[in-house]
């Protein structure tokens, strides 16, 4: 009897074990990130129609998983001012041409720079010497202002540089040297002349010659859409759960230099897809709301207009769970919001525990980080999670799909799918 009895339970922990395995598919999972990380998305931003395009991607995919849409649509569409580098930039130091997103990133609030430098080098040492913005003047010659923030690491002196860069590049071009990793963003502001982020390794010490060709084109009413999709709950469908990652990411720098935004976001958006598969074959109490937002990057755009123009009352959300670069988890999860919602953070970290899933889940205080914030702001409880460990790769180049690892994923949709069946 006793054995018999050790026996059914194991065979019930195989069969619950292979129930979670048998509801997720992670060949799924990372064909859709593969995809919306793939060159022909163009980082999913505002060069070639890289935010349609993924958009497209977003609306199909909606449809034959057989997502619902609230209007007639699942695009939800806002304006958006943003500055863009749709044309190659070009950047040489005494004859010998720069690789753009290897040697330097263009500044997302640059200007347009043409023609031949003579560069100005001001650093920590001599930037006391460096005249007013608008008083840098050597008649007949063209000058660049290199900014060298090589040693510079306390946040004042930073601050300080950041400034002079803002300030002077309203009269002429600056060039910033960093040790620094270069980190891409996107703005919704352009300044008169060229501002570039320069690697210190690509910096020849001795260049008298700097040639410049930067082309900026401010977009001040870009269209970009938030992809809304739901499956309607049986029993209460008028209540929410609410399931967000964002789409977007940086887009191009000129034709070559692609941010494929593997991990930032398109891992999340993977997630996002493979979640609606699976609660799309499953008997829903609540209705599931799939939010793939635009313009996260460039402020949280997508979902700020979303707060103001909802598609059903914010009030009747349960919650609501963001997730954006969920590309890796060796070193675990962490729950942003986990310090407001207690309880539910309880939820998360008993279930990691019961199923021995991931390392770690780290808990963190609110913040202005991703989508879920206007609606923590609104009052909506919400999590943010993400995933910790794996590529350093960050907004810059190296984001791409081969950086990403899914190994994780099977606890972590079992954490995750656990954890709404408790609302
Ligand atoms: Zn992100």
């Amino acid at each position: 009897m006793h054995k018999a009895l050790q026996i059914s339970a194991l065979l019930l922990l195989v069969c619950c074990f292979a129930n979670d395995l048998l509801s997720q598919n992670r060949t799924f999972l990372e064909k859709k990130a593969k995809d919306l990380s793939s060159a022909s998305m163009k980082g999913r931003g505002y060069v070639e129609n890289g935010l349609e395009k993924a958009a497209g991607y977003l609306h199909h995919q909606f449809d034959s998983l057989g997502l619902k849409n609230f209007k007639k649509d699942y695009c939800q569409k806002f304006k958006m001012a943003v500055n863009t580098f749709p044309e190659d930039p070009f950047v040489s130091f005494g004859g010998e041409e720069l690789l753009v997103g290897v040697d330097y990133h263009i500044d997302p609030s640059s200007g347009d720079s043409k023609g031949i430098y003579e560069p100005l080098i001001f650093s920590e040492k001599n930037v006391i010497d460096l005249p007013e913005p608008g008083r840098l003047i050597i008649p007949g010659k063209k000058l660049v202002l290199v900014l060298d923030q090589r040693n510079i690491s306390d946040k004042d002196s930073l601050a300080m540089f950041r400034s002079l860069k803002m300030r002077h590049a309203e009269y002429l071009p600056v060039i910033v040297l960093t040790e620094n990793k270069l980190t891409w963003s996107v703005s919704d502001e352009q300044h008169d002349h060229a501002i570039i982020e320069m690697s210190a390794d690509a910096f020849p010490e001795d260049t008298r010659k700097v040639e410049l060709g930067i082309n900026a084109e401010l977009k001040s009413e870009f269209e970009a859409m938030n992809m809304i999709g739901f499956l309607k709950g049986r029993t209460e469908p008028d209540s929410f759960i609410v399931l967000t990652a964002h789409y977007d990411h940086l887009g191009m720098m000129g034709t070559e230099a692609c941010f494929y935004g593997a991990n930032d976001n398109a891992s999340g958006c993977a997630y996002l897809l493979e979640l609606a598969r699976h609660y799309a074959e499953k008997y829903n109490k609540y209705s599931m709301v799939f939010i793939a937002f635009a313009g996260e990057e460039a402020g949280l755009l997508g979902s700020k207009y979303f707060v103001e123009q909802p598609l059903f009352p914010l009030e009747r959300i349960k919650f609501l769970l963001n997730i954006d670069l969920m590309g890796n988890g060796d070193e675990g999860i962490t729950v942003v919001n986990g310090t407001i919602f207690e309880e539910q953070f309880k939820w998360i970290t008993s279930i990691n525990k019961e199923k021995g899933l991931l390392n770690k889940v780290k808990i963190r205080g609110p913040a202005a980080n991703s989508d879920h914030y206007w609606f923590t702001q609104k009052g909506v409880p919400s999590f943010f999670i993400y995933t910790m460990g794996g590529s350093k790769a960050y907004h810059d180049v190296n984001d791409n799909f081969d950086n990403l690892n899914f190994e994780e994923f099977p606890d972590l949709f079992v954490l995750i799918t656990e954890f709404l069946s408790r609302f």
